[in-house]
């Protein structure tokens, strides 16, 4: 099923992210893990995708694969850019193809330092058009609501949102973000840049400290103050930032949904015990929205 034709039917769609095991663990663990994320009964989970498919890229196909034929989920590819020839994308999106996969997430990927750049595609938006011409594929793109890293300012930011969308993106999934504002204003960005295409919004629930600095040096999210008194307060009580973090993110998504977001998308971080946790205390938000 197309992800287009989900969000036709659903007030909110609920979707999960899963990553492929590291090259050193087994592939099985991953099918541990979605067998208990099936439980929560995601419109799709999507699979990530290692820069220029090194390190456990090749298995996102695979995963994306079983997804579909065994678990009968419906799986969102993610496929990167930059590191990637034109080739290369051919013979991926043959492989989803080949195995029934209809959805495409469309990302530049970041810029991995001992990789080559081939060249053939500089930004998200030329891979997309790509998929496009390629045909049947569903195409996903990214956005930051604290704006892209490499974005001189968030106008531009937005701006350079769209050119996705003109090659074929029907929807996008956002960045995490910890303050519920950023996402909102961001929203007010993109529907003065005439973008019109249904938005989830990233949820990270955050469950320890090496966590928190990871993503902080990865992807730029700023700490709000509530968020940052919750870490300095139970930084050194590992259970109690555990429950904290799961309260955090429980919040931001009830907010999201009272506030007719299109959709939350989990970063499950490929742990069940943290996805069931949090669907449990916003399962009946979810449904009422969805019956209203
Ligand atoms: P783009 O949209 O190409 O943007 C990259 C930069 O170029 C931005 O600063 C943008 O403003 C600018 N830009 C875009 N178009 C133009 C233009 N026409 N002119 C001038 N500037 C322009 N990474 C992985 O490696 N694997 C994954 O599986 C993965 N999954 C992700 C999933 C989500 C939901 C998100 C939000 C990110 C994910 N990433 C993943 C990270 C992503 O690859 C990086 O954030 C990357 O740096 C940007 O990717 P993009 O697709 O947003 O790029």
């Amino acid at each position: 099923m197309k992800i287009s034709d989900i969000f036709q039917t659903k007030k909110t769609v609920f979707s999960l992210e899963v990553f492929p095991p590291k090259k050193t663990s087994k592939i099985d663990t991953i099918y541990d893990t979605i067998e208990r994320l099936s439980d929560l009964n995601p419109d799709f989970i999507s699979v990530t995708y290692g820069a220029g498919g090194t390190g456990t890229g090749s298995l996102t196909a695979k995963i994306a694969s079983d997804l579909k034929n065994t678990y009968h989920i419906e799986p969102l590819a993610h496929l990167t850019a930059i590191h990637t020839t034109r080739q290369q994308a051919t013979d991926i999106l043959t492989e989803l193809r080949e195995n029934g996969i209809e959805n495409v997430l469309a990302l530049r990927g970041d810029l991995h330092p001992e990789l080559p750049i081939p060249g053939d595609f500089k930004y998200a938006s030329d891979l997309t058009q790509f998929i496009t011409d390629f045909g049947g594929f569903d195409i996903c793109g990214a956005c930051y609501p604290e704006g892209h890293p490499e974005s001189d300012n968030l106008i531009s930011d937005v701006t350079n949102t769209r050119p996705k969308i003109e090659a074929g993106a029907t929807h996008l999934i956002s960045q995490l973000f910890f303050d519920n504002n950023d996402f909102y204003a961001f929203l007010d960005r993109a529907k003065l840049a005439g973008i019109t295409v249904p938005i989830e919004a990233g949820i990270m629930p955050v469950i320890n400290k090496a966590q928190i600095e990871r993503m902080v040096s990865t992807c730029g999210a700023s700490l709000p103050r509530k968020f940052a008194h919750m870490v300095s307060r139970y930084e050194h009580d590992p259970e109690a930032l555990f429950d904290a973090g799961i309260a955090y993110a429980v919040d931001q998504i009830i907010d999201l949904i009272a506030s007719g977001v299109d959709g939350i998308h989990l970063y499950t971080m490929n742990n069940p015990r943290v996805a069931h946790l949090i669907y449990t205390r916003i399962r009946k938000v979810l449904e009422a929205s969805n019956k209203a």
